[in-house]
């Protein structure tokens, strides 16, 4: 693994960065993560391709392969796959970001009843980033149990990372349609639109045009592995150059962390946009990264 250090070093170093925000980085606790991985290896229905994890590490070495790199700063994005295990995931990465110092305080919500009362709960905390998943968790993004959680995370501004575009597999669950109705209804919701909206890149490219604080993470798009972005849609994300942030799916990718990068590095959009969104725009939208301790 220590030859997949020096590129990611040299991409930012070049960049003359102080490291990396990545905003795409799942842990998992290790019940849950062997569940997941399971569903990688088999390639089941859900992934619909061989998938060969490369950073399967323990939690303790995956930490300090991230410092190692130079990734000041990444959530842990928990989701929940059915009713009634949010509020474990919640406590397990509340504990531990506050044992790793570079974790954003991340957690997760699912239709359900309780769903109000822990998201208030968690945001009168000071929790730093949200993430749900369609796909996984089969609701639609405007399900009416989850009206009171939306009215709480728009007035407190609180980044939601959403899986909802059709990649890698689709189900009735996922595409545009549920973002765009909650958008109508909430449209100041800090979003962050996880793989670029992929596969429906146009559809979700308009919503980060449209609204305000809807953002679009790069999460696995640009690589070998995903499909092709499109070519003519590549011009209009100069213009969003504040609303893309660096997300890489770490650790549950088929390649080196550096492919990533060099996916952006090729789009030929200039230093600037991929300072903007490999450090600048993380740290304005999540906050100011943290030096790892050595
Ligand atoms: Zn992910």
């Amino acid at each position: 693994m220590t030859d997949d250090v020096a590129p990611v070093r040299s991409f930012w170093e070049g960049l003359g960065l102080p490291g990396l925000y990545d905003v795409h980085v799942h842990f998992l606790p290790p019940n849950i993560q062997r569940a997941v991985y399971a569903v990688f290896d088999a390639a089941g229905p859900k992934i619909g391709r061989e998938w060969p994890i490369r950073y399967r590490h323990s939690h303790a070495e995956r930490v300090a392969l991230l410092r190692d790199f130079g990734v000041r700063r990444f959530p842990t994005l928990p989701y929940a796959h059915k009713p009634g295990v949010a509020a474990y995931l919640n406590g397990w990465a509340r504990d531990f970001s506050a044992d790793v110092p570079e974790a954003l305080w991340s957690a997760t919500f699912f239709p359900e009843s309780e769903a109000a009362a822990y998201v208030a709960d968690l945001v009168a905390g000071g929790v730093e980033i949200f993430k749900v998943h369609l796909q996984v968790g089969e609701f639609h993004l405007d399900d009416p149990l989850l009206d009171e959680v939306w009215g709480v995370l728009q007035d407190s501004g609180t980044p939601v990372v959403v899986h909802a575009s059709s990649g890698p597999i689709g189900n009735d669950f996922t595409g545009p349609a549920s973002t765009e109705r909650l958008l109508r209804r909430f449209p100041r919701l800090c979003l962050v639109l996880a793989h670029m909206g992929s596969p429906e890149c146009a559809e979700f490219l308009g919503l980060a045009e449209r609204y305000d604080r809807v953002h679009l993470d790069t999460t696995m798009v640009f690589t070998d592995f995903f499909p092709p972005y499109p070519p003519k849609l590549v011009p209009r994300l100069v213009d969003l150059q504040d609303k893309v942030l660096l997300g890489s799916d770490f650790p549950t990718i088929p390649y080196p962390y550096a492919h990533q990068l060099e996916g952006l590095a090729r789009l030929d959009l200039g230093d600037d946009w991929l300072r903007a969104v490999c450090w600048g725009n993380g740290a304005r939208l999540l906050g100011e990264p943290v030096v790892s301790p050595t």
